[in-house]
Order: C-alpha cells, then structure tokens, then sequence
C-alpha cells in the first residue's frame, strides 16, 4: 500500500493553496530529498490557448522557489504535442517554438515561473532516448532526452479528464507527456501512413517534405513516403490538407489499445532512469472532462477537490480519481444530467476488449497500470492540515 499526501481546496489565508503545495511536497519527503546541485525537473503542461482550465503558473513558481531553497537546480519542461501549425482545437503546439508561444500567451515564461522552460524532447520532438520494455502492446518507449539528464522529476500533473484515458493524471503525464512525438503518435493512430500519387501536387508544393522530422519524404513526380522510417507524427497530413490536396492519410487505433499503451509508455520513462527520482503532485482543481490540450475550458465536472503528492503515480491517481467519483457532480457539465457517480465513466466510456462490456476508460486505465506494476492501487490517504496561528 502507498501513501498519499492530501491538502484539500479549503484555502485559508495562513494556509493558501501554494502553502499547500509546500506542505505536501514536505510531507511527501521531496524538498529532504534534493541534494545541493541537482538538476529537477518540474514537468507540467503549459496548456492550449483557449483552454482556460489549465494548471497556473503560480504552482509552477512555487515548485521551483522550493527547489532552489532546497539546493536543487530546477527547470520546467512541457513536451511537443502533434498535428502540425496554428489553428484547429489542438493544434500550435507541434514544435518548440510553437509550443513556447503558446506557454508565453497562458502565461508561462522564464520571468513568471523564475525557471529556464524548456521542451524536453527538443524542437521537433524528436530528441529521445529508446527504451527496452516488455509490455503487451509496447516494447520500446521513445523517453525525452531531459529525462535522462534529471536527477529528480516531479510531475506536477493537473488532475482532469483525458479522452483517451478517462483521466489524465499523473500515469498520462509520464505516458504522453514524457515521450517523444513517435511514441504519442503510436499512441493515438495506427501509423498506417497512405499517399495517393493521384491527388499528390508534385514538386510546386512540396510542402510536405519540408515539415517532415526524420527527412522520410522525397520528391520525383509526385511525393513518396519511406513507410518504413515514418514516425506518424501527423505532419505531413496537416500541412497537405491545408493546400487542400488532401493526399495523405493515416488509420486510427481502436480507442481501447490506446489507454494501454499510454500506459505502459509511462513504464518505460519510469524505468529509463529509476522510479526513485520520479515525484508526483495531481493538482484536482479546476477538473472537467477535457484534457489541457483542448482548446475549451470545458464546464467543470465537480467542485475543486484539493491536492495530492505522492511517491507511486497509480496510488495518486487512483486517490485522485475516487475523490472525484465521489463528489458531488456539476449540472453543468459534461456528467451533470447523468445520475453518475463514476464521473469519467459517463464522460469517456470504451467497450472492453475481452468482456465486450462498455467500462470506464479511466478504470481499465488503473487496472492495466497495476497489470503493468507502475505502483498501487491501495492507498493510504494522510490528511494534511494545519492549525490558524493563535494570535492572542
Ligand atoms: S503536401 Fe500533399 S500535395 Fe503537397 S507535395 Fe506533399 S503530398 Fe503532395
Ligand atoms: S511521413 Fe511520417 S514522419 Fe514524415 S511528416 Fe509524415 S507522418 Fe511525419
């Protein structure tokens, strides 16, 4: 059984929701934890533009004001998302650039976290280390090189819904979040990539062979594509599309492979360098349905629920999920008109490969999490609170 740590919403002013954060990250042994000099990485996720339910960048900077007051070096990392370009409802968030003018509008920069931020999978998301697993559906995790030059990570999650997962917690923050562009593509899609020479427009666009990360596109009459090398980052598609060739396509996973997958991609980061130097804190707050990557602050599920640390990602998540399950759903959203108590379960539902059973995304999500031994589903709760200073 796991413990974890837990400070609820209930922010008082001699003990506010950054005086929380401190307090559970003292409690959960992080701040003893950090040797004078070491390099922590804090991972977040900057958020979409438009998506308004996003993580604050005032934990983040008290995260990295309590790392360096411990003798740590921190840096805060985000990693390049898919698609390619401004425009749609994920999209600006393909490269390090794009990705860090997006983090600078939601108002992530060097000044307000006090940290340098950078992409821990490089520009194009493609700066990775590959490592080994034996998982059912994945059997080489492409980690993001920041990991490996990390002497601690804490993942600074924000607890909320996720399509592909039921929830996005910690496990997707390492899963999705941690890995390079190769393996969220293997996650979402197929990666069966088609090019139809047809509707291709020849070397006057070329387009394509320009955005392509791993150079798999080359040009004669008509494009060709080395199916072989190609990574699936959707790049390709995107910028075809917008010249309305519309000559690129690519097949889409089944929904339920997807969830093991991201799961047993947060395996392998975990593994790449020691499940030790991996911290965790999910941020239940501002929870709706969707995931930060939307560019919607979608109405919230619940009410704010408060915040957990934790040295096991699947006892958090699992604490984190039970504590949304049980409270009290929002009219409002997504779930309100349901009389559901199993909030992700209304909200992201998948049939189960084997029973053949509509289950919670979120529950096969833990389940195959503790099949892949990530950590616990059993936890210890430990309420965390703290006296009004007695002013008399
Ligand atoms: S972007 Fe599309 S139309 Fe343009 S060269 Fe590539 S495949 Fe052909
Ligand atoms: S060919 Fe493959 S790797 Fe290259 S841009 Fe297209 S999807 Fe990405």
């Amino acid at each position: 059984m796991s413990k974890v740590y837990f400070s609820d919403r209930k922010a008082e002013s001699h003990y506010n929701m950054l005086d929380k954060l401190e307090h559970v990250l003292q409690e959960m042994g992080f701040l003893d934890a950090i040797e004078e000099g070491e390099k922590v990485m804090v991972k977040t996720h900057f958020g979409q533009w438009g998506n308004t339910n996003y993580i604050r960048p005032a934990y983040v900077r008290k995260a990295v004001e309590l790392i360096r007051e411990a003798g740590g070096v921190p840096f805060v990392c985000e990693s390049c998302g898919l698609g390619y370009g401004e425009g749609g409802a994920y999209g600006g968030r393909t490269t390090a650039p794009e990705y860090l003018a997006m983090a600078e509008l939601n108002g992530y920069t060097q000044a307000t976290v006090n940290a340098p931020i950078l992409m821990a999978d490089g520009y194009w998301g493609t700066d990775v280390f590959d490592v080994e697993i034996d998982g059912e559906y994945v059997k080489k995790v492409d980690v993001a090189t920041a990991v490996l030059d990390s002497d601690k990570i804490l993942m600074l999650t924000h607890a909320k819904g996720h399509g592909l997962g039921g929830l996005g917690g910690s496990v997707k923050n390492l899963g999705i979040g941690l890995v390079g562009k190769k393996g969220k593509a293997e996650m979402h899609w197929m990666g069966d990539i088609d090019l139809d020479e047809e509707k291709c427009l020849g070397p006057e666009c070329s387009k394509c062979l320009k955005v392509c990360p791993v150079r798999c596109i080359t040009m004669e009459e008509k494009a060709n594509i080395e199916k072989d090398e190609c990574i699936a980052c959707y790049h390709c598609i995107h910028v075809c599309n917008r010249v309305k060739a519309k000559a690129i396509s690519m097949t889409w996973r089944p929904n339920h492979t997807q969830v093991y997958r991201f799961v047993e991609n947060a395996l392998g980061v975990i593994d790449s360098i020691g499940r030790e130097k991996f911290w965790y804190v999910n941020l239940a707050v501002d929870i709706s349905d969707k995931c930060d990557c939307w560019n919607v602050g979608a109405p919230l599920l619940v009410h704010d629920i408060g915040i957990f640390g934790s040295k096991d990602p699947l006892a958090i998540d699992q604490a984190s999920l039970d504590a949304i399950n049980e409270a009290p759903a929002n009219p409002e959203s997504a779930v309100g008109k349901e009389v559901c108590q199993e909030k992700f379960a209304t909200a992201h539902a998948c049939k189960d490969p084997d029973s053949g059973e509509i289950v919670p995304l979120a529950d096969i999500q833990m389940a195959h999490a503790d099949k892949m031994k990530l950590g616990s589903r059993e936890y210890e709760l430990v309420q965390l609170t703290r006296e009004k200073p007695d002013k008399s």
